[in-house]
């Protein structure tokens, strides 16, 4: 069995009318990575703030291997932190930021000098070690505060959007590298960001958070591929979101743009409204339409309405016939114009029945 190494039960935390969290409850493996991703203002930092110590919950407790730390102060909770901004002494070398949380720790100085050289290694800065920080780039400087954090083996990892200030090329080098550190290590990482691609590269599963709740916690593939709520889906770019009416067969089905598709519905809404998630990349369009679709899929008729280039994949805009708009996403060579008329197919499995927010 997992065992869990961290846990959160039903925590409560509000600032005036703001509730960052508002009866939050997770539970995070030991070795895990853990993200929690969510829009800005939906309680990620203070969650953080919270499992570090530096915020009480109002109500609601904390758990680190099984021990209740909720009321234990952040220098006794073995816990190391990574934030945005870097937090590293600019006046000292990177060996000697990296040995800081060490000193008090009564080692030897020759195993001080041991557990460094580990950490240049582990994050790739072998040669630094006597550089002053402030002579580093942003990406070195964060390697630095991860080799730091990690220096006294913390029983959990917590990084506050470490990668927010870095450019797109470092931010995506620094993603791979801190996955393969946390594999390395095998430390558990809480790892925060509003950052959806960033999210599903890097973890193992992922926590949605709106309005201080988690409204899906799962592995990236099944966010991604079957998520939840509107909310959720609508995080994803490419993930079309569209309205269906119950289909007066009787049958409980639901009509997707005139189309029956086979869903049964357990209980009928009262403005009578569903919503369905299908991503861009589970559609294909046919020029000429087929008398007998497979089963297992469905037909849609519409018009092309737009095609953008994208560089790896062009975008093709369809206006259903119940005036409903999807993005499909495709290769570049599908020898179609704007306006003409389209039929779509979808794989049922591919279209996902969504839970009300
Ligand atoms: P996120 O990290 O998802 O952006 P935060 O946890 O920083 O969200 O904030 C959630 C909400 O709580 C926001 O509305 C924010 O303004 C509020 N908040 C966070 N910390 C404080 C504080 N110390 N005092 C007052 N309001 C706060």
């Amino acid at each position: 069995m997992v065992e869990p190494n961290l846990e959160l039960k039903d925590i409560y935390k509000s600032f005036g009318t703001a509730t960052p969290a508002a009866g939050l409850s997770l539970s995070v493996n030991k070795g895990e990575f853990f993200t929690l991703l969510g829009p800005s203002g939906s309680g990620k930092s203070t969650v953080l703030r919270i499992l570090a110590g530096l915020e009480q919950p109002d109500s609601g407790d904390v758990f680190i291997n099984g021990e209740k730390v909720t009321h234990i102060p952040p220098w006794k909770r073995r816990i190391g932190m990574v934030f945005q901004q870097y937090a590293n002494f600019p006046n000292m070398n990177v060996a000697e930021n990296i040995s800081y949380g060490l000193k008090g720790m009564n080692l030897k100085s020759s195993d001080i000098s041991a557990r460094v050289e580990e950490l240049l290694a582990l994050v790739g800065l072998e040669k630094f070690e006597a550089r002053r920080v402030s002579q580093l780039s942003g990406g070195e400087q964060q390697r630095v505060a991860v080799a730091r954090a990690l220096a006294p083996n913390p029983r959990l990892l917590l990084l506050d959007e470490p990668l927010s200030a870095l450019d797109e090329k470092i931010r995506r080098e620094m993603q791979t590298e801190l996955r393969n550190i946390q594999t390395k290590t095998e430390t558990t990482f809480v790892y925060v960001t509003h950052d959806q691609e960033e999210a599903i590269t890097m973890s193992d599963r992922v926590a949605v958070l709106n309005k201080g709740l988690c409204i899906q916690c799962d592995t990236p593939k099944e966010i991604f591929q079957k998520p939840r709520t509107k909310f959720v889906a609508s995080f994803f770019r490419g993930c079309n979101i569209l309205e269906c009416k119950p289909d007066i067969d009787g049958k409980n089905n639901l009509l997707l743009a005139g189309e029956s598709i086979p869903f049964k519905i357990k209980e009928k809404k009262e403005n009578g409204s569903f919503f369905v998630a299908i991503r861009g990349e589970a559609i294909s369009i046919l020029r000429t339409p087929k008398n007998r679709g497979k089963s297992g899929f469905i037909q849609l008729s519409g018009h092309l309405k737009s095609i953008t280039y994208r560089g790896v994949y062009s975008e093709h805009q369809i206006v259903l016939n119940d005036g409903q708009i999807l993005s499909a996403t495709l290769s570049h060579d599908q020898d179609l114009n704007e306006g003409q008329n389209v039929t779509i197919v979808i794989q049922l499995e591919d279209i996902v029945l969504l839970e009300q927010d």
